[in-house]
């Protein structure tokens, strides 16, 4: 499995320079042969190859010197992409109109184009330590340390971003170190007013970063407005905003990788709603909540992380209505629809429910459900061989989840006591 480490690099001076020149280079490089396979074609209608336009590379460090101050990887990582930018090309030409994607490649510009160059490990060419970082020509690049590093080095992209950082993504070949196997599953209601209630009644709280960043975003938005076009202060207030958003970013992923790590370590099974985020966004009131939540990428790191260490992820439908049922009895309570009713007592079975403790349990519960239906046969092809073992391991638990008041009703059963309350 590969797996991409990013670090933020701590260059000193004369590294940070060599970062640019490579960048640089590379930019170079893919420029120079792009011209020169579209001068190529219009003299002699035939495409330069790869291996022709590396040939010329080689050539080419012969009469322009300072592209051999660089890491020759870069150079040739670059042409690499322009042989794929070129592939790309012409198999989106092959699809119908209205299909196609991707342009004929275009010449990189400087401020526009992503600022980075990717180098390859060959002989200890690359190396990570604790906090250090080799790459060719650069030698040991400190780098503030978030993560372990594990497995080996395959390469490194090294990139600078809109606000003057330098970040290096290490992807390595890993085997993942799976987590101890554990019995328990859990059910989470995912919300704006806590970022989520779990089944075991534990509230997450939403740290709702735009919102505390609010001004500070409001402040560098406003200086780059005021700023002059081609200034100094212009391009300051530039990374000043980019700095902002990153930090937005950075504050909120960490959030997420924390809090789904956790999950991922202490269930086997996690059964979440399987909402819909677009659609939800299209209602403006909750719009800025629902994207500062970011529910999608919490989403995907718990169904890779649950991939990795032998978990169950087990959706629930978005229509299943997990918080106006109660828990207890199984009644739909449609007054509950009302998402400002945060407790209300079940005028069937007189169970007192809180909001999202009852629609966690009640996921929990419909999780298990499918669960259960899939293992005995009647779909197990979404089901991995040690995901069926893991869950008749934790099933066991089920019961507990479904009857939360301590006796089994039937719905034959509900539905008389709907009649009897006057209700239905
Ligand atoms: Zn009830």
């Amino acid at each position: 499995m590969q797996k991409a480490f990013k670090v933020t690099l701590i260059p000193n001076h004369n590294q940070e320079v060599l970062i640019n020149k490579s960048i640089g280079c590379a930019r170079f490089v893919y420029n120079h042969f792009l011209a020169l396979k579209q001068e190529f074609y219009q003299a002699e209608q035939k495409t330069l190859t790869y291996n022709a336009c590396s040939q010329k590379l080689t050539l080419l460090k012969k009469e322009i010197g300072w592209l051999k101050d660089v890491d020759k990887f870069a150079l040739q990582n670059s042409l690499k992409n322009l042989e794929a930018a070129y592939k790309n090309f012409f198999a989106d030409l092959k699809k119908v109109k209205g299909k196609k994607s991707v342009g004929f490649p275009k010449f990189k510009k400087k401020h526009i184009s992503k600022q980075s160059y990717k180098t390859n490990l060959t002989n200890k060419n690359i190396q990570v330590t604790e906090n250090r970082l080799k790459l060719p020509k650069l030698g040991w690049v400190k780098f503030y340390k978030s993560q372990d590093i594990t497995g080996h080095v395959v390469n490194v992209t090294v990139t600078r971003t809109s606000s003057g950082k330098y970040i290096a993504s290490i992807l390595c070949k890993a085997e993942i170190e799976k987590y101890p196997q554990v019995t328990q599953s859990i059910g989470l209601d995912l919300g704006i007013k806590s970022y989520l209630v779990t089944s075991n009644n534990e509230t997450v709280d939403n740290p709702k970063y735009y919102r505390t960043q609010k001004r500070k975003l409001g402040k560098a938005h406003k200086e780059l407005s005021r700023s002059v076009k081609g200034s100094n202060n212009r391009v300051k207030a530039k990374i000043k905003l980019a700095r902002t958003y990153q930090r937005i970013t950075n504050l909120r992923d960490d959030f997420l990788h924390k809090l789904s790590t956790r999950l991922i370590k202490e269930n086997s099974i996690i059964c979440i709603e399987d909402l819909r985020v677009a659609n939800m966004v299209k209602n403006h009131k909750l719009a800025l909540s629902i994207s500062d939540a970011s529910w999608s990428k919490f989403v995907t790191m718990l169904e890779y992380k649950a991939n990795w260490h032998d978990r169950i992820l087990q959706k629930v439908d978005t229509f299943y209505p997990s918080s106006q049922t109660c828990k207890c009895c199984g009644f739909i309570n449609p007054l509950v629809k009302d998402l400002k009713l945060r407790e209300w007592s079940c005028p069937i079975c007189g169970n007192y429910n809180l909001r999202d403790l009852n629609a966690s349990l009640n996921i929990l519960s419909e999780g298990l459900r499918i669960l259960t239906a899939k293992s005995g046969g009647i779909n197990t092809a979404g089901v991995s061989p040690a995901a069926k073992r893991l869950f008749k391991t934790a099933a066991v638990g089920a019961p507990d989840a479904l009857n939360a008041c301590g006796e089994l009703v039937r719905p034959g059963v509900i539905q008389a006591r709907i009649v009897e309350a006057g209700i239905a």
